[in-house]
């Protein structure tokens, strides 16, 4: 029985690699700082690992950027763009090359994009997209995996590389031109993998961790056969050579039958995400296979429950005997914050929630007690352990702070009739019409405003208890104040009062619910080194007082105009947050939705007419698998539907959602029954409305007229444009004249200029039509 975890985190546990990489990023520090930085980090992770007494430990999961993107260069998947960097004799490293490929290159007159960056599966993780081209031929580049392997042993750790399978790396990038199929590549491609194996095994490398979590996706015939074809060369090739072959986020399901043919010495499933599938799995195993059990999750913080992992091991047991069985991580670590012992303060993390978790360093240790619990002859030795653990276990799931009765009777309690509005669309529209009193396209913005470093400075100061409360609210009053009266005299028709008390749109939202906690170093890599601190979801969510009645409230009382009330989705909050798992995400959503419904309700008593519920994650939630879509849409439209119904006709119910394609949940969009939704597409030239216009969408649409993510001011000229564009395939009654998303990242002199020019193209608009 062999433990191992399929990766560890990077960034160090006090983000050391993020602050090192934007040194050398802004010219504060040498290349050779930085090398030193990774090598510091890695040399950590293979100690802690081997400490903790995992018997494979895993190399080549460090990156300085991303792992994919490791590959890419690996292999010379290096678009040609790039080519004056590597040819470059001003002494850049293929670290430049590599940061170029990351973040695009500005610099001795050279002016190249970035690669695209993509949600890796359904993390909050972004890799590196790359780039394939027909007849692309692969060659050996970057040594990274060979170099840190021989680095782990020369300090003495014989480690198990992990390398991105090569269907798994094809499948993941893009095809840059027509006329071919990515997957046609892995002829060119697969010798550059033998060559890598070839030079790992010689150096004495035992086994290799190959990450295919495409196994577990919904795979074409061709992807299946791809797959056959590969690892039969592979083991030809190195008959000796011990590999691992890791799925992962998903089942193997359909793929079952595929991924117990490929000849590998283990196979490692995903028993957090999908623990159906062991019997399955078990029953199918050729004679000769291991199997990893991914019992320790991964991608969440809570401890694992050993009795049921025991559970689990022992099923294998009997099926496979002691030596064809793994324990391991769910997924990579990667996920996962780094170490739940520098959660001190007692003030913010209560020492019986923190009891519950597990960071990265604490799930190391999970995997390896697991396999003494399970061995006989250590079983004895780490009883104390498991006592502990059940104890722990025992605590979270009796909890009164987790478990609140009234939230659990509510949520029990929804009739159909809190899932919808007094009358159909059409009726509202009419009376929000006559109540409203706006002109044909009202003008409007997402919500926040430019969060100046001065405001960020006020906050920083509040927290850190220089700031009274009654100072900090001045400030922030006086700011909105500010707002408000910059809307008016720009003629903004419905206003907004600028979210200028919001750190982030989920966090400021989980501070004042009950049932979440906050870490103080829960970092987790979200792409290169920018690092999340999700907030944490522990039990049933309810608010015990409103949330953002003050700020909207204030703000319209500064103004005649219809301020419009701020706030973030159900769905958004959850898939944004470390959720529970001892309850299904869908009924955590629902307790959310009660407690957004509840401020929906207080908002409109305290006079505000019109309401926007950001929903800016609901297609980032949809699940991998195709056929498990139309439970997820059902649930997470149902409680938008709670947050958001529970109001008159007359009250307008807006929302919003960032650049995503549309297409495939349009359906779902409609039934979320708003009255107004304002989408980014400014970028697409308005080709994301095609969804909402061929699929004739019933209410009222503000499609982006302008990209806030530049500081480019675009004239008013290029939106009327836009606008024409949008008005000859939307009813003049339906539509909405807003930028693409939020100006939080904006400055000031930008988005006053580019909100005038914004306002004259809705002016010049209503005068032609
Ligand atoms: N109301 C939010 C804002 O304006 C919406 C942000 C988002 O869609 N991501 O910042
Ligand atoms: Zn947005």
């Amino acid at each position: 029985m062999l433990t191992h975890i399929l990766g560890y985190p990077r960034i160090g546990s006090h983000r050391e690699l993020k602050k090192a990489s934007e040194r050398y990023w802004s010219g504060k520090s040498s290349l050779k700082d930085l090398l030193s930085a990774g090598h510091t980090i890695r040399q950590q992770n293979w100690q802690l690992q081997k400490q903790a007494g995992l018997d494979l430990i895993t190399s080549n999961d460090f990156s300085f950027y991303d792992q994919v993107l490791d590959m890419s260069l690996a292999v010379s998947a290096i678009p040609e763009r790039y080519h004056p960097i590597l040819l470059d004799k001003k002494g850049n490293a293929e670290l430049d090359l590599y940061f170029a490929m990351a973040r695009g290159y500005q610099k001795d007159g050279l002016d190249i994009t970035a690669m695209e960056m993509t949600k890796w599966f359904d993390t909050n993780y972004h890799y590196i997209v790359p780039e394939f081209h027909k007849d692309q031929q692969f060659k050996l580049f970057s040594t990274k995996v060979i170099d840190e392997f021989v680095e782990a042993k020369n300090a003495g750790i014989l480690t198990k590389p992990v390398l991105i399978g090569p269907v798994s790396f094809l499948l993941l990038g893009k095809e840059k031109e027509n006329g071919f199929d990515r997957l046609d590549l892995v002829k060119n491609l697969l010798p550059v993998y033998l060559e890598i194996l070839a030079r790992l095994e010689k150096l004495g490398a035992e086994w290799v961790q190959f990450d295919e979590p495409f196994l577990a996706m919904d795979l074409s015939d061709k992807a299946k056969a791809t797959y056959s074809v590969v690892y039969k060369e592979i083991k030809k090739a190195f008959p000796q050579l011990k590999s691992i072959l890791a799925t992962y986020f998903e089942g193997l399901r359909d793929n079952l039958d595929l991924a117990v043919s490929l000849p590998a010495c283990a196979l490692h499933v995903d028993l957090v995400r999908y623990p159906e599938q062991l019997d399955e799995v078990l029953a199918a195993l050729p004679a000769k296979t291991s199997l990893s059990l991914g019992l320790v999750d991964g991608r969440n913080i809570w401890k694992n429950d050993y009795a049921k992992s025991l559970d689990f091991i022992e099923k294998a047991f009997k099926k496979l005997g002691k030596d064809r069985v793994f324990i391991a991580s769910s997924c990579s670590l990667l996920h996962s914050p780094c170490d739940l012992n520098l959660e001190t303060n007692e003030q913010i993390l209560l020492p019986e929630i923190k009891d519950w978790m597990a960071f990265a360093k604490q799930k190391l240790n999970e995997v390896v007690t697991l396999k003494q619990l399970a061995q006989p002859e250590t079983k004895e030795s780490a009883a104390h352990l498991l006592a502990a653990n059940q104890h722990s276990i025992a605590s979270r799931k009796s909890s009164n702070r987790i478990h609140k009765t009234p939230v659990k009777d509510r949520v029990a309690s929804i009739t159909p009739a809190d899932e919808s509005r007094k009358s159909p669309f059409g009726v509202r529209q009419q009376k929000q019409k006559a109540a409203l009193n706006l002109p044909l396209f009202p003008t409007t913005s997402i919500g926040s405003f430019p969060q100046t470093d001065e405001v960020r400075g006020w906050r920083a100061r509040w927290k850190k208890g220089e700031l009274t409360d009654a100072h900090y609210q001045q400030l922030l009053e006086d700011e909105t104040a500010k707002a408000v009266r910059w809307q008016e005299e720009l003629g903004i028709d419905v206003p907004v009062h600028g979210e200028f008390e919001r750190n982030d749109m989920v966090e400021y939202f989980g501070e004042q619910l009950d049932g979440y906690v906050f870490s103080q170093n829960g970092w987790v890599q979200s792409y290169g080194s920018r690092c999340v601190k999700p907030p944490i979801i522990y039990g049933d969510v309810s608010r015990p007082q409103p949330m953002t009645v003050h700020w909207s409230a204030f703000a319209q009382s500064l103004t005649e105009k219809p301020m419009k009330g701020m706030l973030t989705g159900p769905v958004t909050i959850l898939q944004w947050s470390f959720v529970r798992d001892d309850q299904p995400r869908r009924d955590t959503c629902t307790q959310i939705a009660l407690a957004i419904r509840d401020e929906v309700s207080d908002l409109e008593r305290a006079g505000i007419r019109i309401i926007q519920i950001d929903e800016p994650a609901i297609r980032e939630g949809l699940p991998l698998r195709r056929t498990d879509w139309e439970g997820y849409l059902q649930w997470a439209v149902r409680a938008f539907r709670i947050s958001s119904t529970g109001v008159e006709d007359e009250t307008q119910i807006h929302t919003h959602m960032c650049y995503s394609e549309f297409n495939d949940i349009i359906q779902s969009i409609a039934e979320m029954d708003t009255d107004v939704i304002t989408i980014e597409t400014s970028r697409s030239q308005m080709e994301l409305l095609d969804a909402f216009v061929n699929f004739s969408f019933p209410s009222e649409i503000g499609p982006g007229v302008y990209d806030i993510h530049s500081p480019r001011v675009p004239s008013s000229e290029e939106m009327l444009d836009l606008l024409k564009k949008a008005l000859k395939v939307l009813p003049a009654r339906n539509l909405w004249v807003n930028p693409d998303c939020g100006l939080k990242t904006r400055k000031w002199p930008e988005t006053d200029l580019a909100m005038r020019n914004m306002i004259q193209a809705a002016k010049e608009l209503r005068a032609i039509v």
